[in-house]
């Protein structure tokens, strides 16, 4: 099967079916944009903003970011382009959002938590992004990181709106988010699920730390049944619901994730080719037979040894 893999043609991501999964880029500047292309991305699912803001002594102004964004976006013309707002904390300390020395950074005033505390920077991030979308084709959609409740959800949805954006989501990536979904999609045009932050969530295992690296496993049928959530609550919706964390790049668990409800899957562009071609050895049926044989192991190992079991040559 992998001799197969090289010579399945650069095209847009789909099962055996025909159902369409369309494949994005995650990208952490907008140099990155050519490789995504060549790679065959159909889009951006998660263009992380970090770079814009961590080596600066003051937040950038908006004339500033407007040209990395208007880059990013021409880079993709009618296609979709999901922009995150700055995700730093205490862990990557910026004087100009948050300088309060913290025990636990991974749980204190980070992503939307710390954006909202100083709420001009925000603005200025979501009125440069309006700006770009107005002057190019990209179908720009905007989210933001860490959002732990509903009314996070709704302050941001909000806020977007209020600054001319016209597709507003959140990341999923904390254990409440997830429970919560069909309350969060309620207030959000869509979900993205960041399996890095829902896994370290989930495991209480930080991610960084690597004494406890074994926790970080997204085969986890914890975080597993918390990816059901979010895809049982868009299909309720008919709102679309992406994976950008690294589960999505892993070709195996991009088919469970499938199976889970995931509609779209973004990874690093170097991933696309693999994922895509397993994507399309899987009806849906299998997808979700595979869903339903990981959610009911017992840790992320055996997750994994009975979805492997389910293929038709497995090894
Ligand atoms: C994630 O947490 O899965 C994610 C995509 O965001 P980051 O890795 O940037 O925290
Ligand atoms: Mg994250």
């Amino acid at each position: 099967a992998r001799a197969q893999r090289s010579a399945v043609p650069v095209g847009p991501g789909a099962l055996a079916d025909g159902t369409p999964i369309p494949l994005l880029a995650n990208l952490g500047s907008a140099e990155g944009v050519e490789g995504a292309v060549a790679a065959g991305a159909e889009g951006v699912g998660l263009f992380r903003t970090e770079f814009l803001f961590l080596d600066a002594k003051t937040a950038p102004s908006v004339a500033q970011q407007y040209g990395h964004y208007a880059k990013l976006l021409r880079g993709f013309p009618g296609r979709k382009v999901v922009v995150r707002v700055l995700d730093a904390g205490a862990d990557k300390p910026l004087s100009f959002l948050n300088d309060a020395p913290e025990e636990n950074p991974a749980l204190g005033l980070r992503g939307l938590r710390a954006l909202r505390a100083t709420e001009q920077i925000l603005r200025d991030q979501l009125t440069a992004l309006a700006r770009a979308a107005g002057e190019t084709d990209a179908d720009l959609w905007v989210m933001a990181p860490m959002v732990s409740t509903v009314e996070e959800t709704r302050y941001f949805v909000a806020l977007a709106r209020e600054l001319g954006l016209k597709t507003a989501g959140v990341m999923v990536e904390v254990p409440s988010a997830a429970l919560l979904a069909d309350r969060v999609l309620a207030e959000a045009d869509f979900a993205s699920i960041g399996t890095n932050d829902l896994t370290q969530y989930t495991l209480a295992a930080d991610r960084l730390l690597g004494s406890v690296a074994s926790f970080q496993d997204p085969w986890h049928p914890a975080v597993l049944r918390l990816v059901r959530e979010v895809g049982r609550a868009g299909a309720a919706l008919g709102k679309p619901v992406g994976i950008c964390g690294e589960a999505a790049a892993d070709p195996l668990l991009a088919v469970v994730l499938v199976g889970l409800g995931a509609t779209t899957l973004s990874m690093s562009p170097s991933a696309l080719g693999d994922v895509r071609a397993e994507l399309l050895q899987h009806t849906r049926e299998q997808a979700v037979a595979f869903a339903d044989a990981a959610l009911t192991a017992e840790d992320g190992a055996t997750a994994r040894a009975a979805v492997r079991a389910l293929l038709p040559q497995h090894v």
